[in-house]
């Protein structure tokens, strides 16, 4: 991912953040932030694809790509 993506995700993250309450999804949003500058951020968790930076961009929690996310949920 190139720096000024990952600048970007991390506005997004900070956002949704403060926008979201208590839950499941502001533990999530947290983890992706702490882990915002490891080199393989925006990476699937599964198959270690680039998850699309559009997708990062809507649900920067994300940790796994669509086609591992279909699979899990056969
Ligand atoms: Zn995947």
């Amino acid at each position: 991912m190139k720096k000024s993506q990952r600048v970007e995700i991390k506005k997004i993250l900070l956002a949704q953040i403060a926008l979201s309450g208590d839950g499941l999804r502001l533990g999530r949003l947290n983890a992706s932030l702490g882990r915002i500058d490891a080199d393989n951020f925006g990476e699937c968790f599964k198959c270690e694809q680039d998850i699309p930076f559009a997708v990062l961009k809507t649900c920067p929690e994300r940790i796994i790509c669509d086609k591992c996310l279909d699979k899990a949920e056969d």
